[in-house]
């Protein structure tokens, strides 16, 4: 399991880049955040961070 980001809600403000414990989120090419579901502990924090709930367990 891990979390993914859905584009359409998110607003590219990157508080979740600096959230995630491990360092599994960047900036995509389209401006929008993105998670390495392979190193994602689904910890939760990107999605207690994000203001817009964009972050979601998949
Ligand atoms: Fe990072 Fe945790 Fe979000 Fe996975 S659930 S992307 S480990 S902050
Ligand atoms: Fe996008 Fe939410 Fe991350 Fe901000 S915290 S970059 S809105 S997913």
């Amino acid at each position: 399991m891990a979390y993914k980001i859905d584009a359409e809600k998110c607003i590219a403000c990157g508080a979740c880049v600096s959230a995630c414990p491990v360092e599994c989120i960047k900036m995509g090419e389209a401006g929008k955040a993105e998670i390495d579901s392979t190193m994602c502990i689904s910890c939760g924090s990107c999605q207690a961070t994000c203001p817009v709930d964009a972050p979601a367990e998949e």
